[in-house]
């Protein structure tokens, strides 16, 4: 049973995802491959879903080079035309949304309501994309020379290889190939290995559209394997820009590659997020959103909330007031809506949650929830955890990393200049947040003097961004910003132009040249 509604076998067939798939796809058109033959197991009851067979040399070179003749139509057609054909496939996930949303949620273990956040948040960042089809803007500037008009102009880039991470195994793709569309490139998807069937299924969904408005089919395309063919994107000189979302160690070797030929990267990487819990802060608020923040997804989100920076005189209500409300946490199957705590990705997952355990212990860190392995009726696949506390210093090692996992570390501060120190003081910069009613201690996280992380929220926790925002983080989180504001300009090339309409040929800065 996948939902309580609907069996998995009706999902997969509505989705047209098969026992058997190939693992690359050219539109509608689907190429035998001859990679590895992987099964993809749900860590909800760990039982086989279905199998895919990874591309190879052969099916990867012809994605390649559809998507090159793809390019070749795509950015010649109106970027409000490409915008209309983005509007059809939001409408196309609408319809869509439940079976994507479930299979989301049983091939990679979050819950049911964030698997269809997740679907939702595709659609909204088609209504997005839409939107900006009509204003992808340059700027006009004034020429210093008589009679001549300069402005930017914004030219799509080429091909975007999108590599995404198995935590989110739709939203990512979309956040990328919706607004990459409407700049006018196209798209070569490589998703996680671990969660095949869910880009199968977005395959399905939109590739009809393509063929219904007369489209090359290149400009869609999916390719599935392992970190070899991510590493063979990140060296192939025809993809100008990869954009590349999982582990900081991922993002430094794609950075590295795509670096030494010149290309260009969107990297979104690990974070290590922090709220901040001021003597001001209302505990109503406070508490649910660390709790949402550390235990959602399992702490498998890159915003998840890792770290709580609680003051001194706070520290024992806050604590008492986390113990109980990790006493009620329902953990199982994230398919039925009563469970808040679903199971982590994999085996090895939790192997790497239990490592972490002990390394935090061996550092000195107290033990104040115990986290454990589950087992026993409802926690068959051995993917299920309980949730750990622990309060710890932030210069702990262990604390110093992100172990992508349910383990939530308490430090104690005295002022709010120390907190925000701390809260800076990690390798990685993506997500933070103060807990306060006080406006003075609000306005200064958020200055200069504040939070270094590229997102930095006031009362609200630290997961859970809205697409309308540029997503992404500093330091090792990698630099790049996706989906809202002007995440688009990444995704084009800006090119400067300068028009004389005068008789003369005046040089710029004065400059004479006379014969
Ligand atoms: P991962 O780094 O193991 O894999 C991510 C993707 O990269 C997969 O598709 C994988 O096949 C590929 N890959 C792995 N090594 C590669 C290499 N050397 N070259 C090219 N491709 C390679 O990450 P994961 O376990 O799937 O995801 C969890 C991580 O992703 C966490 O660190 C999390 O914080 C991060 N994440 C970040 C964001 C963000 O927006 N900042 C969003 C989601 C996840």
């Amino acid at each position: 049973m996948a939902s309580s509604t609907k069996e998995i076998s009706v999902i997969l067939k509505n989705l047209g995802v098969e026992a058997s798939n190939p693992g690359a796809a050219i539109g509608t058109k689907w190429l035998p491959t001859r990679g590895q033959k992987i099964t993809s197991f749900s860590p909800a009851d760990g039982k086989a879903i279905a199998e895919v067979t990874l591309a190879d040399e052969d099916a990867y070179e012809k994605v390649i080079k559809a998507a090159k003749e793809a390019y070749k139509t795509w950015r010649l057609k109106p970027a409000p035309q490409r915008g209309e054909i983005v509007r059809q496939i939001g409408e196309e996930l609408r319809k869509h949304k439940d079976d994507l949303g479930a299979l989301v949620s049983y091939e990679m273990g979050k819950s049911l309501q964030e698997g269809l956040g997740e679907v939702q948040e595709m659609i909204d960042i088609c209504d997005f994309a839409v939107g900006l089809s009509r204003q992808l803007y340059g700027l006009t500037m004034h020429s210093e020379r008589p009679a001549h008009r300069m402005y930017e102009q914004w030219h799509p880039i080429g091909i975007v290889g999108i590599i995404s991470a198995f935590n989110f195994p739709v939203a990512v793709w979309a956040w990328n190939a919706a607004i990459a569309w409407v700049c006018g490139d196209v798209c070569v998807w490589k998703p996680s290995e671990k969660v095949p069937l869910s880009a199968i299924g977005c395959q399905k969904i939109v590739q009809g559209i393509f063929d219904k408005n007369g489209v090359h089919p290149g400009v869609c395309n999916l390719i599935i394997g392992d970190a070899t063919i991510g590493k063979k994107m990140a060296d192939d000189k025809r993809m100008p820009l990869i954009s590349a979302t999982g582990s900081t160690r991922m993002g430094k070797s794609v950075g590295e590659a795509v670096g030494r030929r010149l290309g260009k990267t969107i990297l979104e990487l690990g974070g290590n997020n922090a709220i901040i819990i001021t003597e001001n802060a209302d505990l109503n608020v406070a508490i649910p959103g660390a709790v949402f923040g550390a235990v959602g997804t399992a702490g498998q989100r890159c915003t998840s909330t890792r770290r709580l920076i609680i003051h001194e005189s706070l520290f024992e209500e806050v604590k008492q007031r986390l113990v109980k409300a990790y006493g009620q946490l329902r953990i199982g199957n994230p398919l039925d809506q009563n469970n808040h705590v679903g199971p982590l990705i994999d085996k090895d997952a939790v192997q790497m949650f239990e490592d972490a355990l002990g390394k935090v212990v061996a550092e000195g860190g107290t033990e104040i929830i115990k986290g454990e392995v589950l087992s026993g009726e409802g926690y068959e696949s051995g993917c299920y955890v309980k949730p750990a506390i622990f309060e710890v210093k932030n210069e702990f090692e262990m604390v110093q990393h992100e172990t992508f996992a349910p383990i939530l570390y308490l430090i104690k501060y005295s002022t709010l200049d120390e907190a925000i120190e701390m809260q800076n003081a990690v390798p990685q910069g993506l997500s933070s947040a103060i807990m306060t009613t006080n406006m003075r201690e609000s306005e200064l996280f958020l200055s200069h003097a504040g939070s270094d992380c590229g997102i930095a929220n006031v009362n609200i926790g630290t997961s859970g961004a809205e697409i309308g925002g540029a997503f992404g983080g500093e330091k090792e989180t990698g630099g790049g910003r996706e989906s809202g504001s002007d995440a688009w300009k990444a995704y084009m090339r800006r090119q400067t132009n300068t028009i004389n309409y005068s008789t003369e040929l005046p040089l710029a800065q004065g400059i004479k040249f006379e014969f």
